[in-house]
């Protein structure tokens, strides 16, 4: 099972894409937490990349085509991957075209979660995510039993750097000018398949599971 999990950001690509991977035993790649990981280290490419996502700006496409290049090539990648947050921009969507045809590797669909403006920007100012193994809690909809802790293994909730309400809708911006292109471009080649990412988790986690097995 080779899927690219597409849509704006606060869309609940990242929840559903580490409940299937995990379902299925295959990696989730996800070049956004790449990307803080990178940042966190301190490194001189952490840092550079940190200042582009502060922003909401996108980073540059060579950097993460090159990140992605790295991690398909594993061996655990074979068997199957989830790609979260990746493709962002038409020209890494033709570089994971190449990558998989090196590898003699095919993607099977590209799954379009589709939630309002309105609903992304109250799930992206209310959220938190531990720092530890990544679990995202909502203070309105789901929230963590503390404040400052996560429920599954006590690492510290923050919000993250971009989530504040200007960066949000900057990156909202981004995603309609250099994102929503790549729909188009998914729908020519047969492989999109758009379902509602409003509604409870539990639901959409089955519309997800029935899309990733469809065809
Ligand atoms: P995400 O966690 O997917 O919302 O990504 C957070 C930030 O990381 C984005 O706003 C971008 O700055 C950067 N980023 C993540 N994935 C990509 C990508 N495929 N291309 C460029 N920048 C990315």
């Amino acid at each position: 099972m080779r899927l690219v999990f597409l849509g704006p950001p606060g869309a609940g690509k990242g929840t559903q894409a580490r409940t299937l991977a995990a379902e299925q035993g295959i990696p989730h790649i996800a070049t956004g937490d790449m990307l803080r990981e990178a940042a966190a280290s301190g490194t001189r490419f952490g840092i550079e990349a940190k200042s582009y996502m502060d922003q909401g700006a996108l980073v540059p496409d060579e950097v993460v085509v090159g990140l992605v290049a790295e991690r398909l090539g594993r061996e655990d990648a074979k068997k199957g991957v989830i790609l979260d947050g990746f493709p962002r921009t038409v020209a890494q969507a033709e570089a994971l075209e190449r990558l998989l045809k090196d590898l003699d590797l095919v993607l099977d669909r590209v799954i379009f979660f589709e939630v309002s403006e309105r609903e992304l920007l109250r799930r992206l100012t209310g959220r938190r995510v531990c720092r530890r193994c990544g679990t995202t809690y909502h203070l309105a909809f789901s929230p963590p039993r503390s404040l400052q802790r996560c429920d599954r293994c006590e690492g510290e909730l923050y919000q993250r750097a971009d989530d504040s309400e200007a960066t949000v809708r900057r990156r909202l911006e981004v995603y309609a000018a250099q994102t929503a292109p790549l729909l188009d471009y998914y729908r020519s080649r047969g492989l999109l398949i758009s379902l509602a990412g409003e509604g409870s988790p539990d639901a959409i986690a089955d519309a997800v599971r029935r899309a990733a097995a469809s065809g």
